[in-house]
C-alpha cells in the first residue's frame, strides 16, 4: 500500500528524532570507546595487563544513560526526544542541574533532516540513503568539534555505504562514485602534504581525507569542488563568528571536519542546482 507523501514525512520526522537520540549516545561515547581501545592496545604492546576501566563494560548500549552530574538513571519518560527536555525545562529531574541544550538540538536535527530528505526525495531508496548519510554526518560533525577526531568507525562505513548505494545508481552512476571516492581522498592528501612541506605544520588530518572520500562516494566526483568551496566559506564564516563573539584565539586550529560535513549536506540537497548555476 503506497504511503501518502505527508505521512512519509511525518514518519521520517518521528524516526529521525529517535535516531537523533541515539546519535547523542554515539557522539558522547564513541570517542571514549576509542580511547579505551587505545589504552588497551598500548598496554598490550608494552606487555602490561589491560588496564581496569570503570565501568568495566562501556559501549553504545551499556551502561544505561544517566545524568552526568548526579548519576540519576534516565527513565523512558525522560528520554522522549526534545519533548522530555522541554517538559523538564532543560533540568535533571533528580538534581536539577541543567541538561545541555545540545541534546535536544541533535535530536531535532536528526528529525528535521530526515523529514526534509523524505520530503525532497520521497519514500524511496534515495530518501532513505540521504537519511543515513545525514545522520552519520551529524555524528561526525559533533565528534570532530569535540575531539578533533573523525573516527574510522564512522567515515569508512559511510564511504562503503555510498559506494553500495551507487552500485544501484541511487544517487550517481557507480563510476562517478568510485572516482569521487578516490579523488576526494587524493585532493586533500595533496593539500595536506603541500601545506606540510611549505608551512611545516599540519592543517588537517587523515580523517578529513576519508570524509571527503565518503562524500565523493555518495555524491560523485562532480560535487567535490563545490564541497571544498562550500566548506571553506562555512569555515571562514563560523571562524570569524567565533573570533568576534567568543574571542576565540584565531591561532587555535579549528577542526575542518564539521565544515566538510555541513558542505556535504548542502551539496546533497542543493549541489545539482548550484553546479548548474556555475556551469550554465
Ligand atoms: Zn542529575
Amino acid at each position: 500500500m503506497p504511503v501518502s507523501p505527508l505521512a512519509a514525512v511525518a514518519i521520517a520526522l518521528v524516526v529521525g528524532l529517535c535516531v537523533g537520540s541515539f546519535l547523542n549516545v554515539v557522539i558522547h561515547r564513541l570517542p571514549k570507546m576509542m580511547e579505551r581501545d587505545w589504552r588497551a592496545q598500548c598496554a598490550e604492546m608494552r606487555g602490561e595487563p589491560v588496564p581496569r576501566e570503570d565501568p568495566p563494560t562501556y559501549n553504545l548500549a551499556v551502561p544505561r544513560s544517566a545524568c552526568p552530574a548526579c548519576g540519576h538513571r534516565i527513565g523512558v519518560l525522560e528520554n522522549v526526544p526534545v519533548a522530555s527536555w522541554l517538559a523538564l525545562r532543560g533540568r535533571c529531574s533528580a538534581c536539577g542541574k541543567p541538561i545541555a541544550l545540545r541534546y535536544p538540538l541533535v535530536e531535532a536535527l536528526g528529525g528535521l533532516l530526515a523529514a526534509y530528505a523524505i520530503w525532497r526525495f520521497g519514500a524511496t531508496w534515495k530518501g532513505l540513503g540521504a537519511c543515513v548519510m545525514l545522520w552519520t554526518l551529524v555524528a561526525l560533525t559533533f565528534i570532530d568539534f569535540d575531539t578533533q577526531y573523525l573516527p574510522d568507525n564512522l567515515t569508512l562505513p559511510l564511504l562503503w555505504a555510498g559506494l553500495i548505494a551507487n552500485l544501484f545508481g541511487v544517487f550517481v552512476p557507480l563510476a562517478d562514485a568510485v572516482v569521487g571516492a578516490v579523488a576526494g581522498y587524493l585532493a586533500l592528501w595533496v593539500v595536506y602534504w603541500v601545506f606540510k612541506l611549505v608551512r611545516g605544520k599540519e592543517g588537517m588530518g587523515y580523517g578529513d581525507f576519508k570524509l571527503l572520500a565518503a562524500l565523493g562516494a555518495w555524491l560523485g566526483w562532480q560535487m567535490l569542488p563545490l564541497i571544498v568551496l562550500l566548506s571553506s566559506v562555512v569555515g571562514a564564516g563560523i571562524g570569524l563568528m567565533l573570533i568576534a563573539f567568543k574571542g576565540r584565539d584565531h591561532r587555535v586550529p579549528l577542526a575542518f571536519g564539521p565544515y566538510l560535513a555541513i558542505a556535504g549536506g548542502v551539496a546533497l540537497f542543493f549541489g545539482p542546482a548550484l553546479v548548474r548555476g556555475f556551469y550554465p
